[in-house]
């Protein structure tokens, strides 16, 4: 056994754990990550956003080179060679998760590999891949141990075509009939990327609209555009998964669904993820891990026991990795000494899903709830020069304004490229623009852009007092 004495240690090392190291070593502090991983980047490099965003570019090419024979270009059927696929993809995983080495390297933070638990308050043990254990003697830590697909008790997850996200991620096959159990985001974009590489898709969502926290009109819009891609089975439930020679036999109940089982070739289950707070016996270290295994933290990311802190998906939701990054930050400048809080005005969402759907800020269902005196206008894409050129007007651009200000609160988008263009509206957000401010930007013609301000304009008054 090794010991090793360090400043701060940082357990886990996804978006939240490295750009907190990473920060932490900026400021002056010696720092050590631990990650059960080979690699830095946690879920998201290496299992999550980036392999996903790799294949939804793959997909996005084939669904737009089969568009094109309308417009007067034909490229044939597209010919598809997984295993060219996959090294593309592990390829732009390796390409980050090296450069996240290097500069980890060049701020002289130590990678320890191995499972990290804490032993007690200042102290854990790291087990690396063949057993040998590290004892990590602290002052501080933050924990960022991120989390976990969700597994369902009736489902067969030990039968290999039975998947995960992680597994879907890895490509072994394109299966003729896949069942994607639920339809929230990573559902749905793993859904888009197998759709589009040959796979015929279903969806079960137990609710009666996809990707739930969204406003139910921009998701009418997404699903319209995917209503002859994907067979979707709304307020619809699995209850049984029989694992069968020849697939996998699927039972439903609800409303939509099917009276016999479905015979499916691969069920990926994306139902959720929980997080890790249960497995990294927090308890000896004194630190209070809820029910569900959610580590609390309040504004400066501190746990109920001072000198350690936690961030990421571990604390709570959104689970992103936007959000994880943002907190890594402010625990490691908390850490040094600083008075920084993780106090967001919005934390953007975004389905990289085609078309895309992303929201900022209030939803509408949110502003009503809260009983906020808002106004929303939406500016359908129909309308757009650049969405009209590009044959993809089935996009809606839309924005709550808080009525007695004028002040942005929120916005979403679908459609393509809606993901990029989001980042005016949060900024909107943060920085208490009204819809004047938002109107009178000038925004590029033809852009898609543009929506965002003539959205703003639509807003009532937004422009009356002009010189
Ligand atoms: P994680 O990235 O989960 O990293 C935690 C790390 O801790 C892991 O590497 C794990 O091995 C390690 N670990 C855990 N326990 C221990 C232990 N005891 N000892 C040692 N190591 C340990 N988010 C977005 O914002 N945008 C996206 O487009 C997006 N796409 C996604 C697609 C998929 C398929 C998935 C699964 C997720 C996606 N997410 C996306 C979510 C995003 O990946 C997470 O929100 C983000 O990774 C959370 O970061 P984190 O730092 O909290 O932890």
């Amino acid at each position: 056994m090794s010991e090793i004495k360090t400043q701060l240690v940082v357990l886990g090392a996804g978006p939240g754990g490295y750009s907190a190291a990473f920060r932490a070593a900026d400021l002056g502090i010696e720092t050590v990550i631990v990650d059960a991983r080979d690699t830095l980047g946690g879920v998201c490099l290496n299992v999550g956003c980036i392999p996903s965003k790799a294949l939804l570019h793959v997909a996005k090419v084939i669904d737009d080179a089969k568009d094109m024979a309308s417009h007067g270009v034909e490229f044939g059927e597209p010919k598809i060679d997984l295993d060219k696929v996959r090294s593309w993809k592990d390829k732009v995983v390796g390409q980050l998760t090296k450069g996240l080495d290097g500069m980890s390297k060049m701020r002289k933070v130590k990678h320890v590999q191995g499972y990290g638990k804490f032993t007690g308050a200042n102290e854990l043990v790291a087990e690396d891949n063949d057993g040998n254990k590290t004892t990590i003697k602290f002052d501080h830590a933050i924990i960022a141990a991120g989390s976990e697909p969700v597994k369902l008790p009736f489902i067969p997850h030990d039968d290999e075509r039975v998947i995960d996200s992680t597994g879907a991620l890895e490509m072994k096959d394109i299966p003729e009939k896949m069942l994607v159990l639920g339809g929230g985001i990573i559902g749905l974009e793993m859904g888009t990327v197998y759709r589009a590489l040959g796979s015929e898709v279903e969806v079960v969502e137990f609710l009666d609209q996809l990707v739930p926290a969204a406003d139910k009109d921009v998701i009418k819009v997404y699903q319209k555009f995917v209503k002859d891609k994907f067979n979707v089975m709304l307020e619809t439930k699995v209850t049984d998964v029989e694992a069968k020679d020849d697939g996998l036999y699927v039972s439903f109940e609800g409303k939509n669904a099917p009276k016999e089982p479905v015979r499916y070739d691969k069920v990926l289950v994306a139902v959720g993820r929980t997080p890790n707070g249960n497995r990294i016996d927090a308890d000896k270290a004194g630190v209070k891990v809820t029910d569900k295994g959610f580590i609390e933290a309040d504004k400066q990311l501190r746990t109920n026991v001072d000198h350690i802190h936690a961030i990421g998906d571990v604390i709570g939701q959104p689970m992103l990795a936007h959000k994880a990054v943002h907190e890594g930050h402010v625990a490691a400048e908390v850490i040094a000494g600083q008075k920084h809080y993780f106090d967001p005005r919005c934390i953007p969402s975004v389905a990289y899903t085609d078309p895309e759907i992303a929201w900022v800020g209030l939803t509408e269902k949110e502003a009503k709830e809260q009983g906020v005196n808002y106004e929303a206008a939406t500016f359908p894409w129909a309308a757009s020069g650049r969405a009209i050129a590009s044959a993809r007007t089935e996009g809606m651009t839309k924005l709550i304004f808080d009525k007695d200000s004028g002040r942005v609160i929120g916005g979403a988008i679908v459609g393509i490229n809606a993901g990029e263009m989001l980042g005016e509206i949060g900024l909107a957000i943060e920085m208490g623009a009204d819809a004047e401010d938002v109107a009178l930007t000038i925004h590029a013609h033809p852009t898609l852009n543009e929506s965002i301000g003539l959205a703003s304009e639509i807003f009532e008054g937004s422009i009356t007092d002009m010189p």
